[in-house]
């Protein structure tokens, strides 16, 4: 290489403007370092934007609430905007039954009848115990060993093979730990010790991450990535790796969505954010109805329902499938990326990991002080 196309305009090249991408370059600039961000989207803000519809902020990519127990995190956050205090309490629709989720005492109260902690576990260890599971190999026996067959068969069977399109035995047991199981009539969804929305929604915390910032929209690294990386000495990649290295060991796979909004000329729909369909023949999982994420006035409402669908290419890749034959497939790329010398792989495409949104905050604050 001619040391004339050494100079570079750019000390960081960031490709994907999502949240990872948008605290990179927040810290880069932090420390004197300038940072292009591009985006083959026409928006910033990956899946946690935002669109404004009938004054409503319409979560695009699905439902985003934002939890942390890292106190760190969440000031690191509300040092950029204000939070509202939105706490998610979910409610589960089983073919026109209604439940409280996550599975607390509100849920076996409805359920069974029973009324204290003692009658709940009871209820639960009579269903479990002729099974005698002592160590979960897959999503269905850790979700019968945590709550019981009544619960499993209600609330998570349907629910789950929809959103993951495959059988709860072949799926990994850690997908269901995400979920709290409680013995106190404690509907929040969520255990960790801080949670709320964005007051105006995220698109305010992305617009204050890349305050200052040089940033392109509609531009796809991969249809000039030359003419890309002779921009910066360094490429922060947030999307996914299996198509930086030209899909060289085989295509990852995900899961992806389908979403179907509308505008309802009512101002309360469903009385809640998020209600889960539960059952296995409603084809979709969840129906979202925004303005209750910011305790919205407004005359008219915006629902969305959510479809699971099998990921291909032209879809968004929305989860990654932690199965074994793709982690394995993974690690085969991480041992690539791991070679690079000037490349910073992050996120949750390339990094093929199930990270929520505080996660990704951790690790691309991690990221930016090992690098920068
Ligand atoms: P992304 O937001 O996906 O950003 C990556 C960006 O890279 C995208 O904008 C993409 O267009 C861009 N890109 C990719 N390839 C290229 C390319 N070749 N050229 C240019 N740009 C490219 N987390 C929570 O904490 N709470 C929740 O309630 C929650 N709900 C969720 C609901 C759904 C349906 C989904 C899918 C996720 C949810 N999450 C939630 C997770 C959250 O969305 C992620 O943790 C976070 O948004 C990931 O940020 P990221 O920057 O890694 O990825
Ligand atoms: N889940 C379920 N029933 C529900 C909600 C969730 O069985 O009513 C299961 C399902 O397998 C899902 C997992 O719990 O994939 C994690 O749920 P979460 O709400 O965290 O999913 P996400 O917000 O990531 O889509």
């Amino acid at each position: 290489m001619k040391s004339q196309t050494n100079k570079k305009q750019f000390d960081y090249l960031i490709v994907g403007a999502g949240l990872f991408g948008s605290v990179f370059a927040h810290e880069a600039k932090k420390k004197g370092k300038t940072c292009l961000v591009i985006d083959k989207r026409n928006h910033l803000g990956g899946n946690v934007y935002c669109e404004s519809i009938e004054d409503i902020n319409v979560h695009k990519y699905g439902a985003h609430i934002f939890h942390t127990n890292d106190k760190k995190i969440w000031d690191y956050v509300n040092n950029l905007v204000e939070f509202n205090h939105y706490i998610n309490s979910p409610i589960a629709n089983y073919n026109g039954e209604l439940y409280n989720l996550p599975f607390n005492m509100n849920t076996f109260y409805q359920l069974w009848g029973v009324k204290t902690p003692e009658e709940a576990k009871n209820k639960i260890q009579e269903e479990i115990k002729e099974l005698n599971i002592s160590n979960p190999k897959n999503l269905e026996e850790q979700a019968i060993s945590l709550v019981g067959k009544d619960i499993y068969f209600k609330l998570i069977k349907g629910y789950t093979e929809k959103q993951w399109g495959r059988k709860a035995t072949d799926l990994p047991a850690f997908i269901i730990k995400r979920l709290p199981v409680r013995f106190t009539y404690d509907n929040n969804y969520f255990n960790d010790k801080y949670q709320g929305i964005p007051v105006g929604g995220y698109n305010k915390l992305i617009d204050a991450l890349l305050d200052g910032i040089e940033t392109m929209t509609d531009q796809d690294y991969f249809e000039n990535n030359a003419e890309w990386n002779a921009k910066a000495k360094t490429i922060v990649f947030t999307g996914r790796i299996d198509e930086f290295f030209g899909f060289k060991y085989g295509k990852l796979n995900y899961r992806s969505l389908k979403f179907e909004s509308k505008t309802l000329d009512t101002d309360n729909f469903q009385g809640n954010a998020v209600i889960n369909y539960t059952d296995s023949t409603t084809p979709f999982t969840r129906i979202i109805e925004h303005k209750h994420f910011e305790f919205g006035k407004q005359k008219k409402t915006v629902i969305t329902k959510e479809y699971p669908q099998e990921w291909e290419e032209g879809k968004e890749p929305y989860y990654p499938v932690n199965d074994t034959i793709n982690n394995d497939l993974f690690i085969k790329y991480r041992d690539l990326a791991d070679k690079e010398t000037n490349v910073i792989f992050g996120g949750r495409l390339a990094e093929y990991k199930y990270y929520d949104m505080h996660q990704i905050i951790a690790s691309a604050l991690k990221k930016a002080a090992d690098f920068i």
